[in-house]
């Protein structure tokens, strides 16, 4: 990953706002995060120094999808309903603080948001029940012996809230991932994780789009935060997390949008916040700093949502 996380984290280790630097460090590794080597060019990180200060700009542009997507009526999932993408919900491992009906709910709201878009005529979103026992993430299981031994059963997985331990093996400095699970061209097999990235792995394509096949996605969150339901508890700041916002974000991902917009993030000599910069244009759910209330999909969210939905189940 790129050196930014990791130059940024030293220099804010020592420092009394660690909090509130730790939440720019994990926004910011969101910008890095799951960004494809083929698209590297459109993801543009500059640091600098100016004045003392530090400067992290991060700029994503354009309708950004990943270079993996689903495969409308795939035989190799569940081609009986082939237009819906199903999804489970972990309930062992929830946000603290949070209740199981609470994050159900901030899911299914998330959810709706992508139903209901108005170009999105054929793709649903459903719920395959839980086992409220049931320690979902296959690629946690893969990690640490926790979460679940057995492949995926859902579309995409909401894995839990799960422990830094687990962030030290995916990423240090991330917030939450949507780690992506595609066929292997053996046909018995999955490439997952950052893998999904590299082109020399043999991913299929059986519908010759240009993208790799999804198996599944698992989504995970850090349980190490400050999760809010209630946006008057938010109040826009960088402490507190909208657990809605962050779902909707990683969905996103997990529906194969990338990011994009322009942010500017200052710190002064100390490593120390002097200001967040958003320009006015990038207050999209994909843009990469999730850390402000975005529960409904703006301009560029609906335009990268629409280029890879507007036609699904259309052939
Ligand atoms: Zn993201």
């Amino acid at each position: 990953m790129p050196s930014l996380s990791h130059t940024a984290t030293i220099r804010m280790a020592k420092t009394r706002k660690r909090r509130s630097a730790l939440a720019i460090l994990v926004a910011l590794a969101l910008v890095v995060l799951l960004v494809s080597p083929a698209q590297a060019s459109m993801n543009k990180l500059r640091i600098f120094e100016r004045d003392g200060q530090t400067i992290i700009v991060s700029q994503d542009v354009g309708n950004q999808a990943f270079p993996y997507q689903w495969v409308e009526n795939d035989p190799r999932r569940h081609p009986a309903d082939g237009l819906t993408l199903h999804y489970r919900i972990d309930l062992t491992e929830l946000p603290p603080g949070i209740s199981a009906a609470e994050t159900e709910a901030a899911v299914e709201a998330a959810v709706a948001t992508f139903n209901r878009e108005a170009c999105n005529h054929n793709m649903q979103l459903v719920r395959m029940p839980s086992d409220p026992g049931a320690n979902l993430g296959w690629v946690q299981g893969q990690i640490f012996g926790t979460g679940s031994p057995a492949a995926p059963t859902a579309d995409i997985t909401f894995a839990g809230w799960v422990e830094d331990e687990f962030w030290l093996a995916v990423d240090p400095n991330a917030f939450a991932i949507a780690l992506p699970v595609l066929f292997h061209a053996d046909g018995s097999s999955w490439i997952w994780g950052y893998d999904a990235f590299d082109p020399d792995q043999p991913a299929t394509d059986i519908n010759n789009d240009g993208k790799r096949d999804l198996f599944a996605t698992e989504i995970y969150f850090r349980r190490n935060a400050n999760y809010v339901l209630d946006d008057d508890d938010l109040g826009n700041t960088l402490f507190y997390i909208d657990l809605e916002s962050i779902v909707l974000h990683e969905l996103g991902h997990a529906l194969g949008m990338d990011h994009f917009g322009r942010t500017s993030v200052i710190l002064d000599e100390n490593g120390d916040l002097v200001d967040v910069i958003i320009n006015e244009n990038s207050g999209n759910v994909m843009n990469t700093n999730n850390y402000f209330v975005r529960r409904e999909l703006r301009g560029s969210d609906r335009a990268s949502f629409c280029q890879l939905y507007a036609n699904w189940g259309q052939g």
